[in-house]
């Protein structure tokens, strides 16, 4: 067997039941006869929604429709564990292993509801029981067809700061951690499957890597073990030229760079976590994104330089649960740092802004920042420019939750003329109104504001303009 090392990652609907947890497994197998191989695995469909809901429910002081959440989550997974697994002793096993994991569960369920508090962390306790369910499941299948396969829980693995709902990881510490636990495993033919999501951070809490992180565990684990690849097994046949659900007629991109994928992923292509090729680039490790459902296919190869065959633009995306800040007024010309004020702002608050857009006779400053942040955003910069605001030099600080952001990816959009005019051109020909538009020095993305309503308009009419519906 080759000494290659693979990192795979199985996503929510790939594992979302016995019979697709019984196509992941055989994936696995396969890849384990060729090459060594880690997989990361998701909750199954759903259950992240479920635990997250039962997490408010319990907050809400109901500790009893908590409870009857957590016990739909065990006839789900007992009934998969039923239809995988065969043999009576692992069956036993896995079952006393799910127990555990959602007694533990349950516990935080009820001091939350005693308590009428959630707190960022038992928020992250709660929500990441899901892959600590599919793990033993996902290695419990992979055992059926023969292989040795042990079930290994990111906390052991994967080290980050304490920052809970959207941890950072610190490579180092990770990376001789999980050096440590699971190179003697592979050195003895044994496949570990790692939970997606979560990790551990240096003070020994439970953290997870933000909604969708298990593209970034792939990853983060792909460099700590010098992997030569990662393989991020989704329910789509890889990168699409659009949203699928948008655009019907958007097509899969053979061959796309880090570069234009983490565009995609940051402007919304929920196919990819927007931090998953951050742990890649310095090792310039390849990413694949392949279809679970249809093995047989290639799908996307994310490369350093992605295949610089393609002309102007690879592909659109959209983002919709933003929204627009504005900061301004007449007043604000010539009152200086405002622009510093306003951003320091944002970053005390982690809120990470998507685009910026200023007028030149500087009156009005206006960014995006998900909606998740929107709030406390606008409520930290009415605290910073209160006296300013008193005095009105700042006019208004608005908040328009009813926008999209649309963006135009491709890296050799970069001295290919026209690509601009050609875009607000099918905006006009179409009615979409532009509120504003920002455009990187790179070159590699224009990205513009438009009203939510219009979103679908915008993209399929792009989609067209730029021959993507053709490739
Ligand atoms: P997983 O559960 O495997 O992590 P996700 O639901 O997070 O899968 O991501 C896959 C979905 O991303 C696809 O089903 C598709 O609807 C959506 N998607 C949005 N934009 C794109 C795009 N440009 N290419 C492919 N899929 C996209
Ligand atoms: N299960 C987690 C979520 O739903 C992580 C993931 O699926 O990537 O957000
Ligand atoms: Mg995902």
């Amino acid at each position: 067997m080759s000494t290659r090392l693979q990192v795979m990652k199985f996503g929510g609907t790939s594992v979302g039941s016995a019979e697709c947890i019984a196509r992941a497994a055989q994936i696995i197998a396969n890849t384990a006869k060729e090459m060594r191989c880690v997989a990361v695995v998701s909750a199954m469909s759903g259950v992240t929604n479920r635990l997250i809901e039962a997490a408010k429910t319990a907050q809400a002081g109901n500790a009893a429709g908590a409870t009857a959440i957590m016990e739909s989550l065990r006839t789900q997974h007992e009934t998969a564990l039923e239809s995988l697994v065969r043999n009576t002793e692992e069956s036993e096993r896995v079952r006393q292993k799910m127990e555990a994991v959602l007694a533990h569960g349950q516990r935080f369920c009820g001091g939350t509801a005693l308590l009428r508090e959630l707190s960022p962390r038992t928020l992250d306790t709660i929500s990441s029981l899901g892959e600590r369910l599919s793990a033993p499941l996902v290695a419990a299948a992979v055992k059926e067809l023969g292989l040795e396969s042990e079930a290994v829980d990111a906390t052991e693995l994967i080290v980050t700061d304490s920052y809970h709902g959207g941890a950072e990881p610190q490579m180092d510490f990770t990376r001789s951690k999980s050096q440590a636990r699971l190179k003697p495993l592979l050195e003895r033919g044994i496949v570990p499957i790692v939970t997606g999501f979560l990790g551990c951070s240096t003070s020994g809490e439970l953290t997870t890597l933000g909604r969708g992180g298990s593209d970034y565990s792939a990853t983060i684990l792909g460099a700590a073990l010098d992997a030569d690849e990662v393989v991020i097994w989704t329910d789509v046949d890889g990168v699409l030229s659009a949203d699928p659900r948008l655009v019907p007629e958007a097509k899969t991109i053979p061959g796309i760079s880090y570069r234009e994928a983490a565009e995609l992923a940051y402007f919304g292509a929920k196919v990819l976590h927007p931090k998953t090729l951050r742990p890649v680039v310095d090792a310039a490790i390849p990413v694949w994104i392949r279809n679970s459902f249809e093995p047989q296919k290639l799908g996307t190869k994310i490369t350093p330089e992605g295949e610089n065959n393609s002309a102007g633009v690879k592909a659109l995306t959209a983002i919709r649960d933003v929204t627009l800040i504005s900061v301004g007024g007449p007043g604000i010309v010539g009152l200086t740092d405002v622009v510093g004020r306003t951003f320091s702002t944002t970053a005390e608050e982690r809120a990470s802004v998507l685009l910026i857009s200023q007028s030149s006779s500087q009156n009005d400053i206006c960014f995006c920042v998900s909606s998740a942040d929107a709030q406390q955003t606008v409520e930290a910069l009415r605290k910073e420019f209160a006296q300013d605001l008193a005095h009105q030099k700042v006019e208004h600080i608005t908040a328009d939750p009813k926008i999209a952001i649309v963006a135009v990816v491709g890296q050799n959009m970069v001295g290919t003329p026209g690509i601009a005019g050609k875009t607000f051109a099918a905006m006009g020909k179409e009615g979409v109104n532009i509120i504003a538009i920002a455009q990187g020095s790179s070159e590699t993305n224009i990205s513009f504001v438009i009203e939510e309503k219009s979103v679908m308009t915008a993209l399929r009419s792009l989609h067209r303009e730029f021959g993507l519906d053709n490739r």
